[in-house]
Formats: structure tokens, C-alpha cells, sequence
């Protein structure tokens, strides 16, 4: 796929490639999508760690993602919330990016609106309506790796949105609308 991209880039259209490189094309495409992928995750908050294979043979794994699902509750209230599994893909890309397995530490997963409100009431960087409470958001960060790495990585894969917190230490990763920000 970011063949094609880099292809559309430079204004060629698929004519340009030949006959080879189009019969390579597709088995390539394949392979990639057949990878599983995984995610390892560790909550600072219950210190509850799991490293799950989520995705493989083309789906979702329910059991596995269920799991990190719970992972990922709000601490607080006890809440499980369905967190949306595109933030397993950042994850896992991200991963990959920085050349690092390591578990993610997360700061912050799902939230409750009870959570959220007291947050927001106690501040001015958490939104009254925060993708967290939609389990669209995540607060992360991945240890030995610099933050500002982190942070990089999440933004080269043009995905939802990217949150930079480098006196809290997290960065904020989402699957909303592609956007950036930098905060305390
Ligand atoms: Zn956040």
C-alpha cells in the first residue's frame, strides 16, 4: 500500500510500473496483511500486564482483545469500556517504529464519565467530552525509549490524533480525526 502511495506522490499512474511490478505488488499486499499482529501492555495504575496476540488470519482476535479491553478500564470505577481496536494498530506500529517490543505503560485508557468530569473539573488538558470516554483515546508511554521518540513515531503514521505531554510523560494517541498538540 505505500508503494502505491509513494507512487501517487510522484504522479505516476500504475501504467508506470511494468509487468513485473505489478505482479509483485499483490503478494507482497498479502503478506503483509496475514502478519499477526500483538500489542504488550502494562497499566501503571493496577500493575495488570499482558502481551496478546490481537490480530491474526485477517480478524481481530475477540478473546484477545476483550482482555486488553479490561487492561485498559477505568482503575477508578471498575469500568470496562470497548476500546476501539484501531488504537492496537497505533500501538503496534508504533512499536515497530521505534524498533521496540517493550509493553506499553499506559497512564491512561478508558474513562468513565464520572472520571472524566472530575478530571476536566480538576483540568484545563482534559477535554469535557474526552475521546477516553468514547475508548477512542490512550495515554502511553514505553519504557527505554525517549519520549520525544515516542512521540515521532506516533505522528509519522498520520493517524487520529497525537498529543504530546512531555512534563507528565505520556503521549496521548488516538483514532479521532488526524491532529496535534502539545500540552503539560
Ligand atoms: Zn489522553
Amino acid at each position: 500500500m505505500s508503494t502505491r502511495r509513494e507512487l501517487l506522490r510522484f504522479g505516476m499512474g500504475a501504467g508506470a510500473l511494468g509487468a513485473a511490478g505489478l505482479a509483485g505488488l499483490p503478494v507482497k499486499a498479502f503478506a503483509a496483511t496475514l502478519e499477526p499482529r500483538r500489542v504488550a501492555l502494562h497499566n501503571l495504575h493496577t500493575g495488570e500486564a499482558l502481551d496478546a496476540v490481537y490480530w491474526e488470519n485477517g480478524a481481530y482476535v475477540p478473546d484477545a482483545v476483550a482482555a486488553l479491553n479490561k487492561v485498559l478500564r477505568d482503575y477508578r470505577t471498575g469500568d470496562v469500556h470497548f476500546m476501539e481496536p484501531g488504537l492496537y494498530d497505533i500501538l503496534d506500529a508504533v512499536s515497530a517504529k521505534v524498533g521496540n517490543r517493550a509493553p506499553f505503560q499506559i497512564i491512561s485508557g478508558y474513562r468513565s464519565p464520572k472520571t472524566n468530569a472530575m478530571l476536566h473539573a480538576k483540568s484545563d488538558g482534559v477535554a469535557e467530552h474526552s475521546l477516553h470516554m468514547d475508548g477512542k483515546a490512550m495515554d502511553i508511554r514505553l519504557e527505554g525509549v525517549a519520549l520525544a521518540n515516542v512521540h515521532k513515531a506516533a505522528l509519522s503514521l498520520g493517524r487520529g490524533g497525537v498529543g504530546f505531554y512531555p512534563t507528565s510523560n505520556f503521549v496521548h494517541v488516538d483514532v479521532g480525526r488526524v491532529r496535534t498538540w502539545t500540552g503539560v
